[in-house]
């Protein structure tokens, strides 16, 4: 801020009014330089700064003697310096430097550094005494520790005697600083922080105050005993859980409320008679029967549509389990009582898919209109005119569909198909395409884990589709190293002489010269080698993204009319599509997807009555053991084991998208790590909202000084979507 010259007043400073809010900057020991390196990372207040948690502890409460080191311990040893020295490195330009120190049982600790610390060699004079703490290695007889962590200062009980936080490095500010800064912080801040949470849910769950828990979490009382100091480690404290809890209960308090709103909102309501009358007449046009699953949840669909307010529903159910259909039936009967319908699919090839199905069964009976990229000018005035008659009509399209040109006349449902692939933002750009909110129905064969479904979904309503359409035999799932291919290929060609057709995935488009990618294999050059050698006597044909969207249509449509027997290609194929004749999936590099992704991948293949088996292929050498996700994927098929696992082992970024992870604001609490405090934090919310939804009563004043100061803190800025 440019200063202004002329009368000058005395100007009180911020940092007088409120400690929580003055900046970092002013912090002891914190000038306009390290200030920087704080407000890179989101780091400007003593708020902020309060609310930076440690990542984990080290327990330095008991200093250990050297006869009592355990091989690969971490442990704190009070010692006395005998002598040092530094050693050149052979072959290289560094040093070694080695202090032999003692404790006092005169037993001996050497400490040694691999570089050397400016005024080292000063401070570890003969005779300094020190507390060292680091990982223990023993060697026969001798004991050290590698860059170990040095106190010299033993009056100073911020690093030693205690557990001791360890925070998330952050570039140019070494621990010690970091852990100094933060007590300073504490000390303006703590006593100003308000308490946020109802008493009776304090009392309820025996919870420490706010500034308790905040001065715990970073430095717990020395006074713990054993048991409880692990407590700390498993972020299980009573501060924690506070903590952990807290973060919960204010989420869940946006979800659950955003909820209520919604249901408040008004919506299209639709002539329940009318509805089964559409539903009969539209199921005999399908070939097959619908599932239990499906007719359910047609009946929670149609349930909504009687609603005054606008649905907001999940449709979730695992790859092949028919989504397809149910989305179809819930537009017909949309359409029949005059509304427009939106399906808006993530891929192109996908969208297509659809577009035709949707015409094979009931193009006589209903207009659907198409949209995607390349839908030119004049045919999208020609679309929109359409449109503006506010005539019912199925308009299914990728993105294109809310771009701003189309608009439409009588918006009542939109299906959102693939859900993973679209962002909140898109959900709700579209949802502000009419006048009244349309129902909305989103559809995912990424089974959603209870937390995430609470937590990034909990504003929507659920049906779940469990079995799979009859008649599909089970995929069995095989690992291969490249010492089996040969006998994988056999598999194959007597799977294709039968008939069948098989796709065989490759993580990237071309051959790359890159460092890391240089040993994978490409979907261009393999397609070169499969067609000329192993299954020369067959059609192979070549998919991927870098293809032009009708040269992409034109090959799924050979695939699917079996013109190619082996389509080779990138994960274009991952989402949705739909060719019940392929009967084989061969993942080549499988070490490199997620997955979730191999689950969508497998989903390809088990769509018809003939039995499917899926090849992982992996060129790692027999020795290296195979990653775990790939043997989850052998030992089921069940989408939501595999969520789960996937959750546990890539955490909840990969269920949302890269773009809407980010709306999770959970600093301290874990999805995994803490489901049960979500849930309990759920069930008060919900108790909450029922009893006092005003929050009138006194015991619930703290929460609505919260929820009235939303967005004015840093823990305002929780945001569900
Ligand atoms: P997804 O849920 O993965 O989107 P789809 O809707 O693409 O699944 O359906 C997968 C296949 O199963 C399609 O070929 C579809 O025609 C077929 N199908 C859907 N429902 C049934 C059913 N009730 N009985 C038999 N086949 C069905
Ligand atoms: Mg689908």
């Amino acid at each position: 801020m440019a200063t202004q010259t002329g009368t000058p007043k005395p100007k009180t400073p911020a940092r007088n009014t409120d400690p929580l809010s003055t900046p970092v900057q002013f912090i002891k020991g914190v000038g306009p330089k390290l200030a920087q390196v704080f407000s890179s990372r989101d780091l400007s207040t003593v708020r902020d700064l309060l609310y930076f948690f440690p990542r984990k502890y080290e327990d330095r409460s008991q200093m250990v003697l050297v006869k009592n080191l355990q091989e690969g311990s971490t442990a704190s040893v009070e010692l006395t310096a005998h002598q040092h020295f530094t050693r050149p490195l052979r072959g290289k330009f560094s040093k070694l430097f080695e202090v032999k120190a003692y404790d006092q049982e005169k037993q001996w600790l050497s400490l040694k550094w691999f570089r050397i610390f400016k005024g080292f060699e000063k401070k570890f004079e003969p005779g300094a005494k020190f507390i060292a703490t680091g990982t223990v290695k023993i060697f026969g007889s001798t004991r050290e520790m590698v860059h170990p962590d040095v106190q010299f200062d033993l009056e100073d009980d911020l690093h030693v005697g205690r557990i001791v936080p360890v925070y998330t490095e952050i570039d140019g500010i070494p621990t010690k600083t970091l852990r100094k800064i933060l007590d300073v912080a504490l000390q303006m801040g703590v006593n100003a922080l308000r308490e946020e949470l109802p008493t009776s849910i304090l009392s309820k769950h025996r919870f420490p105050e706010i500034s308790q828990a905040i001065h715990e979490v970073h430095f717990p009382a020395s006074n713990y005993s054993k048991d409880e100091t692990g407590k700390f480690a498993n972020f299980q404290s009573p501060a924690h859980q506070r903590l952990i809890y807290e973060e919960f209960f204010k989420f869940e308090y946006q979800v659950v409320s955003q909820k209520i709103n919604h249901e408040k909102a008004r919506g299209h309501e639709l002539d329940g008679k009318k509805l089964v009358l559409s539903f009969s007449e539209a199921k005999t046009k399908l070939p097959f029967e619908l599932t239990a699953g499906q007719q359910l949840a047609m009946k929670e669909i149609f349930q909504d549509f009687e609603k005054p307010h606008p649905m907001n529903r999940l449709l979730q159910g695992d790859v092949g389990a028919g989504k397809t259909a149910v989305a179809l039936l819930s537009s017909i009967a949309m359409m029949d009582q005059g509304y427009q319908v939106a399906l808006m699919a993530p891929t192109e090839i996908l969208a297509e898919q659809h577009f035709q199905n949707t015409l094979k069964l009931f193009g006589s009976k209903i207009p659907v209109k198409f949209l995607v990229g390349k839908t030119t000018a004049g045919e999208r005035k020609v679309l929109q005119a359409f449109l503006d008659t506010g005539e019912p009509c199925l308009l299914i399209g990728t993105h294109a569909l809310i771009e701003d040109p189309v608009q439409f006349k009588k918006l009542g449902l939109i299906i959102i198909d693939e859900q993973h692939r679209f962002g909140v933002e898109q959900r709700k750009k579209l949802r502000e395409k009419s006048i009244i909110e349309p129902h909305t129905l989103i559809m995912t064969a990424t089974p959603i884990p209870r937390t995430l479904a609470l937590t990034a979904y909990g504003d929507l309503s659920v049906s779940i589709i469990r079995e799979r359409p009859p008649g599909r035999s089970p995929i069995k799932t095989h690992l291969v190293r490249s010492s089996d291919t040969a006998k994988m290929h056999e598999f194959i060609k007597k799977q294709l002489n039968e008939g069948r057709q098989a796709y065989f995935i490759f993580p990237l488009v071309n051959d790359s010269e890159d460092e890391g990618f240089k040993h994978l294999t490409s979907a261009v050059s393999a397609a070169e080698t499969l067609a000329n050698g192993v299954y020369s006597e067959f059609k192979v044909g070549l998919l991927h993204g870098q293809l032009s969207s009708n040269e992409k249509a034109a090959m799924m449509d050979r695939f699917r009319k079996n013109e190619v027997q082996i389509l080779v290609s990138t994960t274009v194929v991952e989402v949705g599509v739909d060719v019940p004749n392929a009967t084989v999936m061969v993942v080549e590099h499988a070490e490199r997807f997620g997955l979730s992704q191999l689950h969508q991948l497998r989903g390809r293949i088990g769509r018809g009555q003939h039995a499917s088996s899926c090849f992982l292929k992996t060129n790692r050498p027999v020795h290296i053991p195979t990653p775990e996700r790939l043997e989850v994927m052998c030992d089921t098929e069940d989408g939501f084991r595999i969520a789960e696992a996937d959750l546990e082992l890539r955490g909840p970024g990969e269920f949302l998208g890269t773009k809407q992870s980010g709306s999770l604001p959970f600093k301290i609490a874990s999805l995994v790590r803490d489901q049960d405090w979500l849930m309990k934090a759920r069930d008060d919310v919900i108790d909450l909202l029922k009893e006092d939804p005003d929050l009138k009563k006194s015991e619930n004043a703290p929460f609505l000084r919260y929820v009235q100061n939303q967005g004015k803190t840093e823990s305002g800025r929780l945001k569900t979507s």
